[in-house]
Order: structure tokens, then C-alpha cells, then sequence
């Protein structure tokens, strides 16, 4: 008799179709645990999102942040919608915990699934995946600035909006970013800026990420501007394998990378915090989509594959692949939501998933 280990879970749906494919992940996961014996989850779901902050004025309770610590991981759905203006969604919620906890590696996945048409027509000659690696701390979404700093009155008001790059933040994510493609089939880590424009903190990257890569002798490296980096993207996307990147221009190629793959909603995202103080959050790269909320038609992949990533963070790789075989099989075999050309259900796609996973024992 095996001892069965229980992971504790703090499950967030949130807003929109997060509560829909949130549902999708968890039942997936309870499938993958089952089959196991070795481990459970137990999962604790957390009203909060835009309906808590119609009811409360915040997006989640003052002491939630104390609430969550306690728990193995976070696992997120999405945020947004029209009743509250997104930055105050967003940083009241999703920020305010990444941020708090320390989350400061974020990685996403770029995977081409068997059956889902890339709009690239190279994804049907070569085979593709690569991982953008996005810092998660500071850059861009560090969220100093201020307005109306010079009192000019109306018509004349003046914004601030500061980048925050510290060496330390620098140094953390691109040797997380090398560590990470030492463990892939094409060890290289490809380092993106804008720092013939932006002169201070994006050259303090380049020279940092150079210094970096000295301890990394096995590990190939290029530093692509931005723009040329979205180029790549779409002309030669078999160049890539680890793309390490500040939190604006990751979280804008991240998004060029899913559409690349087939859909939004296909895409995974793991919020890390590293050095192990603070739970790790697992959620999918998309937003609420409230143009396809209610209809049960949301794509469940992207949150699927957060699940996956958060079983691997566990350690258990095995369980995490055969989570991705199964989703692998249930695209193969054409179930697929309207966002992938195909008319199944968030249920169905989900049921396919879980399918597919009890066919594989
Ligand atoms: P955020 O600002 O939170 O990133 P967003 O405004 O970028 O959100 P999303 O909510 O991600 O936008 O939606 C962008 C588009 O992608 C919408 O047309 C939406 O329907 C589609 N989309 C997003 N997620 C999914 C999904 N899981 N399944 C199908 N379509 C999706
Ligand atoms: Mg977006």
C-alpha cells in the first residue's frame, strides 16, 4: 500500500471563461492524481475577481495574500471584465500576487499540437516548440510612475512610466533562462531587448545576460532586438529553444507565440517562485474572453497545460507528460474548440482530455 501524498491547492477561477476552464483543469488533474495512487489534490476555490469587487470594493479580502501562503500552489484562472477598469483588476488580483509572492520567473511554452492549424506554414514542415521566459518582478510592470506630476491643468497632463531593471533581477532570470535550456533537446537562449533605444536598463540586460552566458559555455546564445525578435518569430521560429525576455516585450511575444500555435487559448503559463518562500501560480497565458464568457465554449487547453506545468513543479514530470500526451490525443483525434476551427465544447474537449488519459494505462 502506497502512501497517498495531498497536494493543497488554492484554486482562483476568477472572471469569465476562467471559471469555465478552470472546472476543465481541475478534472484533468483529478484523473492524472487518481490513475496515480500516489498523490491527491485538494482543492480550496477562492470567490475572488471582479464579482468579489462588486460586492466588496477589492478584488480579493485584505488578509488574502496571508490566506494563500499556506498553500503547495495557486492555481489561476483569468482576470478581467468591464464592471472594473483593468488595471484595477489586474493589479488588485493577478499583480498583486506575483508580485507578493515573489513570482519572478515566468514561463510559457510555445507547443504546435498534432491537428491544429498554425497560421505558419513552416509548423507543418519542421517540428517546433520553443519557451519564452519572462521576467516576472520588475522591467516594465514595475508600476512606478505617477501622473499629473506638473499641476499644468487640464490638457496639460504629464505620465510617468518607469522601467525598473536591477542587476539582481537580471542575473536571477536569464540563469534561470540558461538553467532551463540545459535541460532541452537544442541548448541555446536567445536574449531580447530594445536596448539600441532604450539606453539605461535594457544595456545593463545586454551586459549582464553576456556575463551570464560565460558560465554557461554549453549553452548557445544571440541577443535579438524586439522588433527583429518578431520577425524571427513568424520567418524562423526553429532558431529558438529558450527566449528570455523583459515583462512587456515577453508578455507580447508570449501572446505572437500562442497565436502562432493555433489559438490563445492553447497557451500555458507557470508563475515561479524559484527560491521556494513563496507558492509558485499556474495559470493559462489568455484573459477572460468576455466575448465567448457563458458559452461553454472556451478552449480548456491552455489552462490543461498550466496544470501540467504545475505537476511538473511538483516533480512529477511523468504525470505532467502523459497530461500533454493526452491533450496531444485529444487534438489528434479532431475534438477541438471553435478558437482551433473545430465546434466541441470546454466539456467535451475536457472529456477527450480525461479520455485519452485512461486509454493510455
Ligand atoms: P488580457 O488583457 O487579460 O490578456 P485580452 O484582452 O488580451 O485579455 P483575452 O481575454 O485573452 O484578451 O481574449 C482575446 C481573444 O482570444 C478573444 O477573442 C477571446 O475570445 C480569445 N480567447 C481567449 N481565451 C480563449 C480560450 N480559452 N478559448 C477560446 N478563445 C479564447
Ligand atoms: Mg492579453
Amino acid at each position: 500500500m502506497t502512501t497517498e501524498h495531498t497536494y493543497r491547492v488554492a484554486v482562483i477561477p476568477a472572471d469569465g471563461v476562467g471559471k469555465e476552464v478552470v472546472a476543465a483543469g481541475c478534472r484533468v488533474l483529478d484523473a492524472v492524481a487518481e490513475q496515480s495512487r500516489t498523490f491527491r489534490f485538494e482543492w480550496t476555490e477562492f470567490p475572488w475577481g471582479s464579482d468579489y469587487y462588486a460586492k466588496h470594493g477589492r478584488m480579493m479580502p485584505e488578509d488574502g495574500l496571508e490566506t494563500l501562503r499556506g498553500y503547495d500552489a495557486i492555481y489561476f484562472g483569468a482576470v478581467g471584465w468591464e464592471t472594473v477598469p483593468d488595471h484595477v483588476s489586474l493589479w488588485g488580483l493577478r499583480l498583486n500576487i506575483t508580485q507578493n509572492f515573489d513570482q519572478w520567473a515566468n514561463v510559457r511554452p510555445v507547443t504546435f499540437l498534432p491537428g491544429v492549424t498554425s497560421p505558419l506554414r513552416k509548423a507543418a514542415e519542421v517540428e517546433l516548440d520553443w519557451v519564452v521566459v519572462r521576467e516576472n518582478s520588475e522591467g516594465e510592470y514595475a508600476g512606478l510612475g505617477g501622473r499629473n506630476l506638473s499641476g499644468r491643468g487640464p490638457g496639460n497632463e504629464v505620465a510617468l512610466q518607469t522601467a525598473l531593471f536591477t542587476e539582481k533581477g537580471c542575473e536571477r532570470i536569464m540563469r534561470f533562462a540558461f538553467d532551463l535550456a540545459r535541460k532541452r533537446r537544442v541548448k541555446k537562449v536567445s536574449s531580447v531587448t530594445k536596448s539600441n533605444a532604450q539606453q539605461y536598463g535594457m544595456v545593463l540586460w545586454d551586459e549582464v545576460f553576456a556575463r551570464v552566458a560565460q558560465d554557461y559555455p554549453d549553452v548557445a546564445t544571440e541577443s535579438v532586438l524586439v522588433d527583429a525578435m518578431s520577425a524571427k518569430f513568424v520567418l524562423h521560429p526553429e532558431d529558438l529553444s529558450v527566449v528570455v525576455a523583459s515583462n512587456l516585450n515577453a508578455d507580447i511575444l508570449s501572446d505572437l507565440g500562442s497565436a502562432l500555435a493555433g489559438s490563445l487559448g492553447l497557451a500555458s503559463s507557470a508563475n515561479l517562485n524559484p527560491d521556494g518562500r513563496f507558492p509558485s501560480m499556474f495559470e493559462p497565458v489568455h484573459g477572460s474572453a468576455p466575448d465567448i464568457a457563458g458559452l461553454g465554449v472556451a478552449n480548456p487547453i491552455g489552462q490543461i497545460s498550466s496544470g501540467a506545468l504545475m505537476l511538473e513543479h511538483f516533480g512529477l514530470a511523468a504525470e505532467a507528460a502523459r497530461v500533454e500526451a493526452a491533450v496531444r490525443g485529444a487534438t489528434a483525434a479532431g475534438v477541438r474548440t471553435r478558437d482551433i476551427g473545430g465546434n466541441a465544447t470546454t466539456d467535451e474537449v475536457t472529456t477527450a482530455v480525461v479520455e485519452a488519459l485512461q486509454r493510455a494505462v
